[in-house]
C-alpha cells in the first residue's frame, strides 16, 4: 500500500527513477572499472616481468662453464628469477625460494599458471652467454594484486547501497521541498475555487527557479482575474445604480400621468420627462455597448482619411445651440491640412463629448475655445473652457466609468463620456491629458498620430 502511495506522487516517481538510474550507472561503472583495472594490472605485470628477466639475462656470466651468480639478484620488483640449463636443470638460485612452478620452458611467452591454488605469471627467455645457452624464468604472483582489486570491488559493493540510500534520501528531500510549492499552489487554487476568494496568493520564495516563476505567473493571473472581477462587480453595481434613477423617474411620471386628476398640460410634461429619461438611458446603453465591444476586442474601427479641422467645426456647429442655451460662447480655430487616418464616427464622438463637457461644466457668460495644431507626427486638439474646473483629487478619477465629480450626481451626464474619449484615443494610438484649475477652467488636450498603430487594431 505504501509502495503504491509512493508511486502515485511525482516526487516518489522522480526519486525512484533517478535512484534506480544511479544504481544502474554505479553498477556499470564498477563492472567497467573491474574489467579495465584487471587488464591494466596484467599488462603492467607482464611488462615488469619481461624487464626483470631481460635485466637478469644481461647480468648473467659464465666462467669455465659455471654461472657466476654471487652478484645476481634473484628477487626483484616482486619477480622471482630462476636460471636453467638447456636440459631444464636449475642452475640458480641455489637456495629454493619456494615459488617454483611446474611449467614447460617456452621462449618469450607470458603465461598464466595455477599452482597450489595460487595464480602466477610466468615468462621464459632463452639466451646464450659466453657460448653457453641457458633459460631465465621470471615468476610473479597474481593473487595479491587480484586480491586487492577484489577487495576494492567488495568494498564498492558495500558502499553502493549506502551512496544510493543517501542520494535517494537527499533527492527525496529536495523534490519534496520543491513540490511543496505545487502542493501550496493546489491548496490556494482549491481555496479560491471553494470560497471564491481571489485575494489569496501563492507564497513565492523568490528563488527565481521554475516553480517560483510558475507561482509568480499564477499570482499575476490571479491579480488580473481579481481586478477584472472587481471591475465587473463595480460595473454591474454602477449600471444598476445609474439605471435605477431614470427608471424610478419614468415609473413615477407614468403613474402621475395616468392618474385621472392629471390635467392635459401636466400629462404632456410627464411625457416630456419620460422622453428625457428614456433618451438619457438610451445614450447610456449605447455608450455601454460600445465600451463593452471595445473591452471584448470586438470593435472594428473603419479607418479613413479625416480632416480634423473640418470635423471640429462640424461638431462645434452642432453644439452651438446648447452653448447658446448655457450662455457660453464657442470659438474654433483651424489648422491647414490636419488630416489623419482615423475612424470618423468615433472621432466625432470624441470631439462632441469633450466639447459638450466644456459647455456643460461652464458658467454663464463663459467661453469655450477649440483648436487644432500640428504636433510631432500628428495633431493636437485642444478644448479650453472657463468653467468650474476639476479638483486635483478628481483629475485621475474622471477617466473611470460612471465617475462624476459632482457629488450630487445630478444633471444629464452619465459618467461614461470621458471613458469613451479615453478608449477612442487609445485605439487611435494617441494620448489625452487634462490640466485644470478649480473655479478657473480646464484644458483637455488630445494628441492623435497621423496613422493609427495598426489599422486593424480595435
Ligand atoms: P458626464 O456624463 O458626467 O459628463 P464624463 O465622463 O464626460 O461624464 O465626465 C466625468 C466627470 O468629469 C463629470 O461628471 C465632471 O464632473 C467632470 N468633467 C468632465 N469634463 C469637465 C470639464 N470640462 N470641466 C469640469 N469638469 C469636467
Amino acid at each position: 500500500m505504501k509502495r503504491f502511495r509512493l508511486l502515485s506522487s511525482i516526487k516518489g516517481r522522480v526519486t525512484l527513477w533517478y535512484t534506480g538510474f544511479l544504481l544502474l550507472m554505479m553498477a556499470l561503472a564498477l563492472a567497467y572499472l573491474l574489467i579495465f583495472s584487471q587488464q591494466v594490472l596484467h599488462r603492467q605485470l607482464s611488462t615488469r616481468l619481461k624487464d626483470v628477466v631481460s635485466d637478469t639475462v644481461r647480468d648473467a656470466h659464465f666462467q669455465r662453464g659455471q654461472l657466476q651468480d654471487d652478484r645476481m639478484d634473484f628477487y626483484k620488483d616482486g619477480v622471482s628469477i630462476f636460471i636453467y640449463d638447456t636440459q631444464g636443470r636449475l642452475l640458480a638460485p641455489k637456495i629454493n625460494q619456494g615459488v617454483q612452478v611446474d611449467a614447460l620452458l617456452e621462449d618469450q611467452v607470458v603465461k598464466e599458471v595455477e599452482n597450489n591454488d595460487e595464480r602466477f605469471f610466468v615468462y621464459d627467455l632463452y639466451a646464450v652467454r659466453d657460448n653457453i645457452g641457458f633459460w631465465v624464468r621470471g615468476i610473479c604472483t597474481l593473487t595479491g594484486a587480484t586480491g586487492t582489486i577484489r577487495g576494492m570491488f567488495q568494498l564498492a559493493l558495500l558502499a553502493i547501497p549506502t551512496v544510493v540510500l543517501v542520494a535517494g534520501l537527499g533527492g527525496w528531500f529536495i523534490t519534496k521541498r520543491s513540490f511543496a510549492v505545487m502542493g501550496r499552489m493546489a491548496d490556494t487554487v482549491n481555496a479560491i475555487a471553494s470560497g471564491e476568494d481571489l485575494t489569496q496568493r501563492i507564497p513565492d520564495d523568490g528563488s527565481g527557479d521554475e516553480l517560483s516563476r510558475l507561482s509568480h505567473t499564477v499570482n499575476g493571473m490571479l491579480e488580473r482575474l481579481q481586478r477584472s472581477f472587481e471591475n465587473q462587480r463595480r460595473f454591474t453595481s454602477d449600471v444598476s445604480h445609474e439605471l435605477r434613477t431614470p427608471t424610478s423617474v419614468i415609473i413615477s411620471q407614468c403613474e402621475y400621468g395616468l392618474s385621472p386628476e392629471t390635467s392635459p398640460e401636466e400629462r404632456e410634461n410627464c411625457l416630456r420627462g419620460v422622453l428625457s429619461q428614456a433618451q438619457r438611458m438610451s445614450t447610456m446603453i449605447g455608450q455601454l455597448l460600445m465600451l463593452a465591444r471595445g473591452d471584448n476586442g470586438k470593435f472594428e474601427p473603419t479607418w479613413e482619411q479625416v480632416d480634423l479641422s473640418l470635423l471640429c467645426e462640424l461638431c462645434a456647429a452642432q453644439l452651438e445651440e446648447k452653448a447658446q442655451e448655457k450662455k457660453v460662447s464657442l470659438e474654433t480655430g483651424s489648422c491647414e491640412g490636419a488630416i489623419i487616418v482615423g475612424d470618423e464616427t468615433l472621432l466625432i464622438r470624441l470631439v462632441t463629448n469633450l466639447l459638450s463637457n466644456a459647455i456643460q461644466y461652464n458658467r454663464p457668460g463663459g467661453k469655450v475655445s477649440l483648436w487644432v495644431e500640428k504636433k510631432e507626427n500628428g495633431f493636437l486638439i485642444k478644448f479650453q473652457d472657463t468653467g468650474i474646473g476639476i479638483a486635483p483629487e478628481d483629475l485621475e478619477k474622471i477617466w473611470e466609468r460612471f465617475y462624476r465629480a459632482d457629488p450630487s450626481r445630478t444633471g444629464e451626464g452619465t459618467g461614461l463620456g470621458l471613458p469613451m474619449v479615453h478608449w477612442i484615443v487609445k485605439i487611435h494610438g494617441g494620448k489625452v491629458t487634462v490640466e485644470s484649475i478649480q473655479g478657473m477652467g480646464s484644458v483637455f488636450s488630445v494628441w492623435l498620430p497621423q496613422h493609427p498603430p495598426s489599422e486593424n487594431q480595435s
